[in-house]
């Protein structure tokens, strides 16, 4: 995926703060963040959101939670943190390659979602 800036990436066409990198994913900080720690869990294969996932990527997808909350802890979220996905135009999502949100630091987050 030529245009994708997380494929960039993955190829090292851009930079990036990298916390871990393997053969599957990268962890890497929001260039933007929400919260004193924000990181980002990529697949280092092209998925284009959660709602074009196959079950060829579940592994993978499961190793992006198990990586990225150790990833959490060592950046400092020792106490909790929030994990979140946003799929597709209702999700709101901005960059079509799918990554799992990492969002913590000393204080406790606002609720999830207005109810
Ligand atoms: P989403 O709305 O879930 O698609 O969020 C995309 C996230 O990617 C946002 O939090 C951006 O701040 C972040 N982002 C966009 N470009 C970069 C980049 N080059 N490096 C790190 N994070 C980025
Ligand atoms: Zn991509």
């Amino acid at each position: 995926m030529s245009d994708c800036i997380f494929c960039k990436i993955v190829a090292g066409d851009i930079p990036a703060k990298k916390v871990f990198e393997d053969e599957d994913m990268i962890v890497f900080h929001d260039i933007n963040p929400v919260a004193p720690v924000h990181l980002l869990a990529i697949p280092k294969k092209h998925i284009a959101s959660l709602a074009e996932a196959t079950p060829e990527d579940a592994p993978v997808i499961g190793k992006l939670l198990q990586v990225g909350g150790r990833m959490a802890i060592a950046q400092g979220c020792t106490d909790g943190f929030r994990t979140l996905v946003n799929t597709g135009r209702v999700g709101r999502q901005e960059v079509y390659h799918l990554h799992i949100h990492f969002v913590g630091g000393p204080d406790v987050l606002p609720p999830m979602l207005k109810r």
